[in-house]
């Protein structure tokens, strides 16, 4: 799919305007992105939520599990996703940033058969589960995957939003509004998205490189949610951490020598893996991986 804006409206997108909106943007404005899920049932569910008057809720656009985008509001005009939300000197998120909600229940419990059920009933095989640590959290716990499709649509949507708006912030609900909002959770490679689009940070003094840079090719957009790698342990126990440091907590059992990872991830000397539905942290000189060292 090759995502193009016109008119503030993505092109060839169903739009199922929303009456559920403010003014629009101030100039300068959007400079952000939010990045959520709906802790919904489906897409279309959300979708006709996020339409109906007396939710008084709204989001730009809703990214189904099969990929599909419906937009709401037009990329111009404020949405109500945000809520009361601060991140640094700013708050109040609705006026400044394009809200992108994913469809996905949010976090999982455990059935006392040993599956897997979301707050509306809803059951997943393990194979779509990821026992994570989230951000503002300690100990790991059970969420949807997101599907690769949704994932490859997001990266896309994102990128060719940071180079059509003046976009210098790409951040998670739950780091605007933490202890009150949990999404998009750990499933959501949100760091590997920054790591993409806004490569010097939050600084407001200096420009994105996504403004002057071409945007990146579908093709290697499209790679990301796979995993960028296959690896392989080479240390007997390679401990296995929630967070890229060593004082972290252990999330699960030392990998051992030969097990096989998907590397999703690195950082400062770290590989952000996932083995057997966990995801974690490692350090990087104890996997091989076919590209790297
Ligand atoms: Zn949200």
């Amino acid at each position: 799919m090759t995502i193009s804006i016109a008119n503030h409206r993505l092109v060839d997108v169903p739009f199922n305007e929303s009456p559920n909106h403010g003014a629009a943007f101030a100039t300068g404005l959007p400079d952000a992105l939010i990045i959520h899920f709906t802790a919904g049932g489906s897409a279309q569910s959300s979708v006709n939520w996020l339409c109906n008057p007396q939710a008084k809720a709204s989001a730009h656009v809703v990214v189904g599990r099969d990929g599909a985008i419906t937009q709401l509001v037009a990329f111009d005009t404020i949405a109500w996703h945000a809520g009361a939300s601060s991140y640094g000197e700013r708050s109040g998120y609705n006026r400044y940033s394009i809200g992108i909600e994913l469809d996905n229940p949010g976090r999982l419990s455990r059935t006392a058969a040993g599956g897997f059920v979301s707050y509306l009933g809803t059951t997943y095989p393990a194979e779509q589960v990821i026992h994570a640590v989230h951000r503002n959290e300690q100990t790991a716990t059970d969420w949807l995957a997101y599907t690769e499709a949704q994932l490859a649509t997001a990266f896309e949507l994102c990128t060719v939003l940071c180079h059509t708006y003046l976009i210098r912030e790409i951040l998670g609900h739950e780091e605007i509004a933490p202890g009150r909002k949990v999404d998009p959770g750990p499933a959501f490679p949100l760091d590997k998205l920054r790591q993409l689009l806004i490569v010097r940070g939050r600084d407001a003094d200096e420009p994105s490189p996504a403004l002057t840079s071409p945007p990146t090719p579908a093709a290697t957009i499209t790679a990301i949610p796979a995993a960028s790698a296959r690896g392989y342990v080479l240390a007997n126990k390679l401990n296995f951490r929630a967070l890229p440091r060593v004082d972290a907590t252990k999330i699960a059992a030392p990998l051992t020598s030969g097990t096989l990872v998907d590397v999703l991830d690195q950082q400062s000397g770290w590989y952000q893996v996932r083995s057997n539905n966990n995801v974690g942290w490692v350090k990087a000189e104890y996997i091989k991986t076919a590209t790297g060292p």
